[in-house]
């Protein structure tokens, strides 16, 4: 993987998700199949190069943050859109980590500040900084999980913890008392979207104490040869492209209101 260290402008980015993203690395270590930042951050940066192949660590960041939060008493943050904040260069760099030492200076100062942060990722790494995370007053981990076929997970997520790590991950999180919710999403067509195997999700998620389920589709662009490519390959690329289709999306949509009444303890939130 080609790593490089680079000097982001600002770190604040004002967002629809939220009312500012940070993403403290340009590409993502996790190198999933279906990424949806490839395809925009590539319009710009590493065109051609494969996603996954390199990251460019914002290593101001913190720096970055410290500065812009200043004089705000209030910050929605939402980390991260386009990279996967815990992705396995964070060991080593501690972009994450730092930048929430100064996001809960802010909150801890002189004037205290009210903010709501939210961290999504697919690695178990977040619990590291649980230390740090306990602290904040309104702070929720979302984690992503797919699919529970570790095969596919594989090939899909190649370098992510494994579904059951994520789970796992959700497990000591809500032992610690921390919000969270479960991102299930892509929806993978032929893998993770039959209602048995999202029954057996939402089950485990529910297991493992979180309420929250957020559900996702998947947006399969026909200009994303490499989703086509990897389809082919596994066999599944009649599935993924009718993905897209209104009657395969309405099917989903039905399923997952049925998922409803089965689980009337868990708050799902379809976003699709
Ligand atoms: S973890 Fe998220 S940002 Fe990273 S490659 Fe996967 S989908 Fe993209």
């Amino acid at each position: 993987m080609e790593i490089k260290e680079v000097f982001a402008k600002s770190s604040l980015v004002p967002s629809k998700l939220s009312q500012f993203t940070i993403n403290p690395y340009l590409g993502c270590g996790h190198g999933c199949k279906y990424c949806y930042a490839s395809m925009i951050m590539q319009r710009w940066y590493h065109k051609g190069e494969l996603w996954g192949d390199f990251v460019d660590v914002r290593i101001n960041t913190p720096q970055n943050v410290e500065r812009e939060v200043k004089n705000r008493h209030k910050i929605d943050v939402y980390m991260s859109s386009m990279t996967d904040c815990y992705q396995p260069l964070e060991k080593e760099y501690n972009m994450t980590r730092k930048t929430l030492e100064v996001l809960l200076r802010h909150e801890q100062g002189l004037f205290p500040s009210k903010n709501s942060i939210t961290i999504q990722t697919k690695s178990r790494l977040v619990l590291r900084d649980i230390d740090i995370i306990k602290q904040f007053t309104d702070l929720t981990v979302g984690v992503t999980i797919t699919t529970l076929d570790t095969d596919y997970s594989e090939i899909l997520e190649p370098f992510a913890s494994n579904p059951y790590e994520r789970l796992e991950t959700l497990e000591n999180l809500n032992r610690e008392n921390i919000k969270t919710y479960a991102f299930f999403g892509p929806l993978l067509p032929g893998i993770s979207d039959s209602f048995k195997t999202m029954y057996k999700m939402i089950a485990s998620i529910q297991e493992a104490g979180t309420k929250t389920v957020i559900v996702d589709k998947l947006n399969y662009f026909t200009n994303l040869k490499r989703l086509q490519d990897v389809s082919k390959t596994i066999n599944l690329f009649e599935q993924f492209r009718i993905s897209d289709t209104e009657n395969y999306v309405s099917s989903l949509r039905e399923k997952v209101i049925a998922l409803r009444e089965e689980f009337p303890k868990i708050d799902f939130r379809i976003v699709f």
